[in-house]
């Protein structure tokens, strides 16, 4: 029987659960054995109990909650190759050689490396004494397969990342909730958003909460004229009769010298206006609670296609990373996907901001 781990690793997101509760499901019903590595990489180079079989009954009531019950950790052990050996010497002696994992950029980037790398730990743990020929010799290639949890939705090649759109429900409520209260006292609100690099969370918070202006890192302002801008398009909506300002800062936002935008600024902008105006930053509360309708859907349908694309490896194939295009759930060459997802960083650096947008996906262009 194939045996394989599933792991939730780097940032949590809503729908994590139903992406691993997936791959179980999936996996027992393709006749595979089903790992549970909890804590993410910490699971593998540990072993022990962080490293078991999950059944049927284990991830009942998955589907809709939020965050990640196998738990997820930023493992730096495992960014070192004796992390890793103990990482492979775990797996091998419970016959795992196949590894689903559902993280961001860095995690797929560790396990496309561990596979990389495996035959040579293989060798190592041999010639060591950790493991003998006759342990080491069944499992001689590792199968990768990426699914991409992230609220930011900062991967490129696919449409979604499985939690993005529970996020961006989390911040139109939040939104919805303010509005009220502005408003009633005709106040400014500048609210931050996560996303980190990407803006997508803040672009698409701009659309669905009707804000007065967005600041995104893939579209920067002018340094020198931004707050003129901004003043001159928040007065323009006010002197039409709106009675409250929503401005939507996303965490990463800069001008076109690459110098960070703050709430702070956004705000000391604002009461130039005269505007009363309060800085609010979601935080935390962006990540959290259950998974929106369309994360449970994407997470379960790319959970399946995952024990698909382990069954179907074989050496030759690159590592796939399964996404989202144009509605169609597709298998991408992970590297492919993590060197773009790079790319647009790069284009920010060198203040090539219109390659940075072309790199984002489509969604994010519209
Ligand atoms: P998020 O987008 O939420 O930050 P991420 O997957 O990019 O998620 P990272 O902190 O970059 O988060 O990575 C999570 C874990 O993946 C790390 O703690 C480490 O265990 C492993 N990892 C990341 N990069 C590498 C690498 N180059 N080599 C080996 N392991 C890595």
């Amino acid at each position: 029987k194939k045996r394989l781990a599933v792991m939730t690793s780097g940032g949590d997101s809503p729908g994590m659960c139903a992406a691993v509760r997936a791959v179980v499901r999936a996996g027992l019903f393709f006749d595979c054995e089903v790992f549970g590595c909890y804590e993410g990489y910490s699971g593998l180079v540990q072993g022990g109990d962080l490293l078991k079989p999950m059944a049927w009954e284990d991830v009942r009531g998955w589907l809709s909650l939020g965050g990640t019950l196998i738990g997820t950790a930023r493992c730096l052990e495992f960014k070192e190759r004796a992390g890793r050996l103990l990482a492979a010497r775990n797996m091998i002696l419970r016959g795992i050689d196949a590894l689903i994992v559902c993280g961001g950029d860095g995690s797929l980037t560790g396990a496309d490396l561990f596979r990389a790398e495996w035959p040579s730990l293989l060798e190592e743990l041999i010639k060591t004494g950790k493991l003998t020929e006759e342990q080491a010799n069944p499992y001689k290639t590792l199968t990768i397969v990426g699914m991409v949890g992230s609220i930011d939705n900062d991967m490129a090649m696919t449409d979604n990342t499985i939690g993005a759109y529970s996020s961006l429900e989390r911040i139109c409520e939040m939104v919805d909730y303010i509005d009220t209260t502005a408003a009633s006292h005709s106040r400014a609100f500048v609210v931050e958003v996560m996303g980190r690099h990407c803006g997508w969370l803040a672009i698409m918070a701009g659309v669905c909460c009707g804000a007065d202006y967005v600041f995104v890192p893939e579209q920067p302002p002018s340094a020198s004229g931004w707050k003129d801008e901004l003043k001159k398009v928040c007065l323009r909506h006010r002197k039409r009769g709106r009675r409250k300002t929503t401005v939507i800062v996303a965490e990463g936002a800069i001008d076109d010298s690459l110098q960070p935008i703050t709430s702070e600024q956004v705000k000391d902008t604002l009461v130039e206006l005269g505007l009363d105006t309060r800085v609010t930053t979601l935080g935390h509360v962006q990540r959290g609670g259950s998974a929106v309708a369309f994360d449970r859907l994407l997470a379960t349908m790319q959970g399946v296609e995952a024990v698909k694309a382990v069954l179907e490896s074989t050496p030759n194939t690159p590592s796939p990373m399964i996404g989202i295009q144009e509605n169609q759930i597709v298998r991408i060459p992970l590297v492919e996907a993590v060197s773009q997802t790079k790319a647009v960083a790069k284009c920010i650096e060198k203040k090539d901001f219109a390659g940075a947008f072309n790199l984002r996906d489509a969604a994010f262009q519209e």
